[in-house]
């Protein structure tokens, strides 16, 4: 067998061409905010290429950069500012921030409908509860692609490999939102293999090159590698696609899978925090 390829580039460009025609419809051209702090190559790729997206379908790109050094205090001046500012509709924190500034303090400024990663508490809440709200942008896409190939989730059973705020509770949330049958393995969990040979459905974010082999896949299930890194071989993601490929009914190619999913569905997010504006409902 060989793996359905789930291009994410191809339903990613579906998702922006959608959000280009909302934005098209608004009377208020949506802005999006991107706060950059210090030099982290990944970091200012991921920014370029949301602000380059951002303009591409005809929002505002209101980027703001900050020295390395800049404090806490000074970085909740401009959240705050952002936050009152109605012609700003949505506000990006690039993570990771420098140790010294509390991330923590500054996403809770962010209001909740301005929150286009989905990263507050109010947030992480309204998923958690199955309430209207911004949710986070990699665990979204994830859904949208198996979406656009019909992968039926209702009942499924669904491994998602991490448990970070950022992509593995939120993944799982959505996934059981959807009626999958979810379980979440970490670092401490006995028997990851054996975990993950249940699953129809398996997420792996663990952020660990090529932890997920093909004895870890249940023939024909579908695989989503939202892993990301750069090594000598090239890009790699948590999954070693080679041999998955051979046992999988479907994988995400890394690059080209989740990574333009999470970029689609910020602007997506973004339209979203537009329209709940204008329509009075934020
Ligand atoms: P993270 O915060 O480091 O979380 C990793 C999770 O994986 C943790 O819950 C950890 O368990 C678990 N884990 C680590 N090693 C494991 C192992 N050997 N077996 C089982 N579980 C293990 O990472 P993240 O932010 O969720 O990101 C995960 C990956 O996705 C990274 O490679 C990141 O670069 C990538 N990413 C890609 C995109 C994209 O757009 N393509 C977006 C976001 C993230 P514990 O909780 O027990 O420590």
């Amino acid at each position: 067998m060989t793996a359905t390829v789930l291009d994410g580039r191809r339903v990613a460009n579906e998702v922006t061409a959608r959000a280009a025609a909302e934005v098209a419809a608004l009377d208020r051209t949506p802005g999006l905010a991107t706060l950059l702090v210090g030099d982290d190559p990944a970091s200012e790729i991921y920014v370029r290429n949301k602000r380059k997206r951002c303009v591409d379908i005809g929002m505002r790109d209101l980027h703001h950069r900050f020295d390395t050094d800049v404090t806490t205090d000074e970085l909740a001046a401009v959240i705050r500012d952002l936050g009152a500012d109605p012609g700003v509709t949505g506000i990006l924190l690039q993570l990771p921030l420098p140790a010294h500034v509390d991330a923590r303090a500054l996403i809770s400024l962010i209001p909740a409908d301005k929150d286009v990663d989905g990263l507050t508490e109010t947030s992480a809440g309204r998923l958690a509860l199955g309430r209207p709200g911004l949710r986070p942008c990699t665990p979204l896409g994830v859904v949208a692609l198996l979406d656009a190939y019909g992968t039926d989730l209702t009942g499924a059973e669904a491994v998602v490999v991490g448990r970070s705020d950022l992509v593995g509770k939120p993944m799982a949330q959505l996934l059981v939102a959807r009626n999958a049958t979810v379980t979440v393995c970490h670092s401490r969990t006995r028997d990851l293999a054996a975990s993950c040979r249940r699953a129809d459905v398996l997420v792996v974010a663990a952020g660990r090159p090529e932890l997920i082999g093909a004895n870890a896949v249940k023939p024909g299930a579908t695989v989503v590698d939202v892993g990301i890194h750069r090594t000598p071989h090239g890009l790699r993601g948590d999954v070693e696609a080679d041999a998955v490929r051979a046992v999988a009914g479907a994988l995400t190619p890394v690059p080209g899978g989740v990574g333009p999913m999470t970029i689609a569905m910020l602007l997506s997010n973004t339209v979203a925090a537009a329209t709940l504006m204008a329509t009075g409902r934020a």
